[in-house]
């Protein structure tokens, strides 16, 4: 599934309002609207890749990127405990928004494995 007009698009053209926690040229990061843990915020590529299945080779810079964006936001939402980092991919895993995004939940211990 290809989308190029999700509500996460919006959001990166400011069409609707987000609590933008960091952006750069590459990435926006945001707070989730319904959390599931204490610090839950949602890094995405401004590129509309829809899942991570549709990233190609051309995008490892991109994907680490977003990465090391978890990471710095992480920090700066003080997770100094440890934090998870998720991405849904497609319908066994639940996405439901097709724009690829990394979860990242913290705050509380996380139980494993993950439903
Ligand atoms: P799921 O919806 O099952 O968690 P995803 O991995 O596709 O599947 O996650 C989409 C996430 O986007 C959800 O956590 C949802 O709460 C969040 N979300 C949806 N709309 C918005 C929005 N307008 N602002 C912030 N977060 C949003």
């Amino acid at each position: 599934m290809t989308n190029q007009d999700t509500i996460f698009s919006k959001i990166i053209r400011r069409e609707i309002p987000a609590n933008i926690v960091y952006e750069d040229e590459l990435a926006l990061a945001f707070t989730d609207v319904n959390p599931q843990a204490p610090v839950h915020i949602l890094v995405i590529p401004k590129k509309p890749i829809a899942k991570l299945t549709e990233a190609e080779t051309e995008d490892a810079a991109l994907l680490g990127h977003l990465l090391l964006t978890a990471k710095r936001v992480a920090t700066e939402a003080g997770l100094t405990n440890g934090y998870r980092v998720v991405i849904n991919t497609d319908a066994d895993a639940g996405q439901t928004v097709f724009h690829l995004h990394l979860h990242i939940l913290g705050g509380r211990p996380m139980a494993w494995p993950p439903g």
